[in-house]
């Protein structure tokens, strides 16, 4: 989400390697010879519903496991109706280490890990200059990093004339869910509009600019952000300094009187769900989505929990308020599609693409354990870019960013400088630091017991081939850096641990307590219209959620 200097550069390297090379499309012809048996398999029992239409994927941006039941007393919405009547896994990890919204949004619904979807941070997620947006208002983007297939392909393996709708106030949350794949994808740009990128098409359709031509977002300007309901509804304290990092810890939360600065801004308010929502609706008729001759996929991703979560904490009145303002944005989602088709075609899955940790500030210590606190190793990484650069390296080709040290290992190695050593002297400077619980030689990861989960995550978070040396592991509940109140990007499950949740005529309800990983999602949603991954997934088909 903070794209620093160094890390354009990286970025702009990283795109010239080998490695980044666009991978074909893998054929999906294996994927329609198994379809086709498993459709033809003899009639459906009695008593279940008719094949879906339209498969509604809903994206939470940056939701714990814990908000659906730390606030369920107060949902009388969306998120009531999926409570009480979905199939709901309540030990569902996003299983990697690199808990970011890029590599999360790549894994829902491509049954892989970020080290097979080859997205491994916002960073190097989506950003792509050749492929600007339409109209302007933010950075070009495209799917070009991502590796492989993903739900969409595997329903259009089956029947080419499925088809998506993806939308999020982010690019990397409306493009990943439907990985390289040339369908409706649009997302939010600082001018106020919604837009998609010239990777997708050269034109919006008439339904995108006849939305924009309503400026919305602009007649928000002014207003104030109160709490939904009687104070006495928050059991939070408003005022904690460390929210918002002090500037303006408490209710009313206002946006600018000025309609452009409002039309930017307005992505840190609830209001932003509702207006993707309304865009997606609107996307939804006009595309008569869910109503032509195959199945279809809308995926929605909603990303003002991740704002609020970040500029006040996980702990906050704010994001108390702010989940029972998603709960009424997902209600009236659902809520309109059931009017727009017949409801017993719809199928619904929420997920969310990371958590958060606790601010360090608010932790209570562990009897034990080093006190939770926030940590910035760009001095340590200092000393080894000056290192290089007295060896006559492009000290650049030395680029530690939060947890993972990337490098151009031809450039290093070129002037003699051997990796191997450079990574176990890097990790044995990073393990000094306080607040690091460990640091490990990206190589040794690629060798080691799996059923260690933070080796298991990080072996998840990096395809082998990419130039990674180093992977460094905080203390439970520390953080990196102090940019925000609330940080996520952990290998830990206070950043992993998510919601995931099936419902639908076709859906079991119940509750499910076993671990499973989000991977799950997209080879689930696929065998509920007897599609199935075209190629070998991380996930596996959640049988228990299916009528
Ligand atoms: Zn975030």
């Amino acid at each position: 989400m903070f794209v620093r200097t160094s890390w354009r550069r990286l970025a702009h390297r990283l795109r010239q390697s080998a490695v980044f090379v666009a991978f074909p499309l893998i054929a999906c012809a294996q994927a329609s010879s198994q379809t086709a048996t498993a459709s033809s398999g003899g009639g459906r029992p009695a008593n279940v519903a008719a094949e879906p239409r339209l498969i509604v994927a809903i994206t939470v941006d940056q939701m714990r496991y814990d908000y659906l039941e730390r606030f369920a007393g107060q949902y009388q919405s969306g998120l009531a109706r999926l409570i009480k009547g979905g199939a709901i896994y309540t030990n569902a990890y996003q299983d990697h280490a690199n808990t970011e919204t890029a590599p999360g949004h790549a894994t829902i619904l491509s049954g892989r890990e970020p080290y097979r979807t080859g997205i491994v941070l916002n960073a190097i997620g989506v950003p792509d200059a050749n492929a600007p947006l339409i109209g302007g208002g933010g950075p070009g983007a495209s799917p070009f990093r991502f590796r492989g297939t993903a739900l969409i392909d595997w329903m259009k393996a089956k029947d080419r004339r499925s088809r998506a709708l993806s939308v999020s106030r982010k690019d990397r949350g409306a493009i990943l869910p439907v990985g390289r794949a040339k369908e409706s994808v649009f997302w939010y740009a600082s001018n106020g509009n919604f837009t998609t990128s010239r990777y997708y098409s050269d034109t919006l359709p008439t339904w995108v600019k006849r939305f924009n031509a309503r400026r919305i977002p602009q007649q928000y300007a002014g207003k104030a952000w109160e709490p939904l309901l009687p104070l006495s509804a928050y059991p939070e304290p408003d005022t904690v300094s460390v929210e918002d990092l002090g500037r303006e810890p408490a209710f009313p939360h206002r946006l600018s009187a000025d309609s452009a600065i409002a039309a930017r801004d307005i992505i840190g308010f609830p209001w932003m769900d509702d207006l993707t929502v309304s865009f997606a609706l609107d996307g939804v008729n006009a595309m008569r989505l869910g109503a032509g001759p195959a199945p279809d996929l809308l995926a929605v991703s909603l990303s003002t929990t991740d704002a609020v979560g970040h500029r006040f904490g996980m702990a906050s009145r704010e994001l108390h308020d702010q989940m029972l303002r998603l709960d009424r944005a997902i209600g009236t989602l659902i809520d309109s599609l059931y009017k727009l088709r017949d409801s017993s075609t719809i199928v619904i899955s929420l997920t969310a693409d990371h958590a958060v940790t606790l601010p360090p500030e608010l932790a209570k210590a562990e009897p034990g354990a080093p006190p939770p606190m926030r940590v910035d190793l760009s001095d340590v990484a200092k000393e080894f870019r000056t290192a290089i650069a007295a060896r006559g390296a492009d000290s650049n080709a030395f680029d530690f960013e939060d947890a993972m040290l990337f490098v151009d290992k031809e450039s290093l190695e070129k002037k003699g400088i051997k990796l191997d050593s450079l990574a176990r002297a890097f990790a044995d400077a990073a393990k000094r630091e306080p607040g690091v619980y460990r640091a490990d030689v990206f190589q040794t990861i690629l060798k080691a017991d799996t059923s260690d989960f933070i080796v298991r995550r990080w072996r998840h978070a990096v395809p082998p081939d990419y130039p990674v040396l180093v992977v460094v592991t905080l203390n439970h509940g520390s953080v990196w850096g102090s940019y925000a109140t609330g940080i996520h990007g952990s290998p830990w499950d206070d950043d992993g641990h998510v919601p995931l949740v099936f419902y639908g005529p076709t859906i079991a309800p119940g509750r499910h307590a076993e671990f499973e990983t989000v991977a799950s999602l997209g080879p689930t949603l696929a065998r509920l219209i007897g599609a199935s991954p075209g190629e070998p997934v991380d996930g596996h088909v959640l049988t228990a959620a299916i009528r």
